[in-house]
């Protein structure tokens, strides 16, 4: 007979788990069930990784887009949001300042815009490297062609996030109205080959979403062997085709976080900042369902509140030096230290 409690356990000592079971496992999690869930993810992430939080500088350097995902905030015909990009000087000067409050990865974030050549960019990147010697830098900027992924990569760049979003097709269709679900998997597959740390991930609650997409998801990443997973809510954001629905809640995202931790266990878990926006203590759940990265925002104050991707984000008014300062409380209240070196993951490094 299945039980809860065999299942996980059986999932704790072989870090993989058929469909059906973890279906099964997903209907039938009670409180107590979720408790030796968050248990093992938690003992899983110390033995990996210890008891450390590794910290990524985001720099959301533009929220101008070509694409129109119908969740987002900053999608392109969204007509009420005030529009900026930064030029390499200002990026810059958030790595500077990344950089003297102990920063030594930077994660360079925003739409889709076209105004970032493939040039622009990989001057953007090597600038770094040469100012700020021994970083890592992430890339996040959507889908490019192999031509920009591999240049980028050869000018420095570490890693690149690109979450897959959901790996049901016909809800990525319905999601993404200029999307295209192939495309999204082949750039994660090629970003894999160039040699980047990449990272996928997905959101939870989405209109439509059903338990068996999830476990897609999981299986996805799986296959692809991402080595970061970013994983949070959806949260409607106003004047999108979404901004009315109902949005993901953070204990259904805890479970996702933690049947992640447990099927890839070497890999990096965000405890993302859609999971504060949530729930005051939603990043310190995350941490504590297997987590082990957090990343404070570098971005100027004066366009950190333009990056809207939906409603109500937090610290939008906050100096990045707070920041830094307020999660370091944060990640030590729950008994865990801050690591701000590269944290390269070791799915990469193995
Ligand atoms: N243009 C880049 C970066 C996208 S923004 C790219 O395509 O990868 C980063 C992530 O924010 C997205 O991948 C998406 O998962 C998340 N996001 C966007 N809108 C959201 C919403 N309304 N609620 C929660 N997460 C959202």
């Amino acid at each position: 007979m299945r039980t809860v409690q065999g299942i996980l356990s059986k999932l704790y000592t072989e870090n993989n788990l058929t469909k059906d079971n973890m279906i099964w496992l997903l209907e039938n999690m009670d409180k107590k069930g979720k408790e030796l869930l968050f248990d093992y993810a938690r003992k899983t992430r110390n033995r990996c990784y210890g008891d450390r939080v590794f910290m990524r500088g985001l720099i959301e350097f533009s929220n101008i887009c070509s694409r129109n995902c119908i969740y987002c905030g900053i999608r392109a015909s969204n007509k009420n949001v005030a529009r900026y990009r930064l030029t390499k000087d200002e990026i810059l000067d958030c790595c500077k300042e990344g950089y003297d409050l102990g920063y030594r990865t930077f994660v360079l974030q925003g739409g889709e815009d076209g105004w970032y050549t493939a040039d622009r960019v990989a001057d953007i990147v090597s600038s770094i490297k040469e100012l700020f010697p021994k970083v890592a830098v992430t890339l996040s900027l959507g889908e490019r062609s192999y031509h920009d992924y591999r240049l980028w990569y050869e000018t420095g760049a570490d890693r690149y996030l690109l979450r897959h979003e959901t790996a049901s097709r016909q809800l990525y269709e319905r999601l993404h109205p200029d999307g295209d679900f192939d495309n999204r998997r082949e750039c994660l597959f090629s970003l894999k080959e160039i040699g980047y740390q990449v990272g996928a991930g997905f959101m939870v609650g989405l209109p439509g979403q059903s338990v068996y997409n999830l476990v897609e998801d999981i299986y996805f990443l799986k296959e692809l062997n991402a080595d970061m997973i970013g994983i949070g809510p959806f949260i409607p954001a106003q004047n999108t085709p979404l901004g009315k629905e109902g949005g993901g809640k953070v204990e259904d995202v805890l479970v996702m976080l933690a049947l992640v931790r447990l099927m890839l266990p070497l890999t990096l878990l965000p405890a993302t900042t859609a999971m504060g926006t949530l729930d005051p203590k939603g990043r310190e759940k995350a941490l504590k369902a297997g987590g082990n990265v957090v990343m404070p925002n570098l971005s100027p104050i004066a366009t950190k509140s333009k990056y809207q991707l939906y409603d109500n984000k937090i610290c939008t008014g906050d100096e990045s030096a707070h920041c830094r300062v307020c999660i370091e409380n944060r990640i030590n209240s729950i008994g865990m230290k801050v690591d701000m070196g590269r944290g390269d993951s070791l799915v990469h490094l193995n």
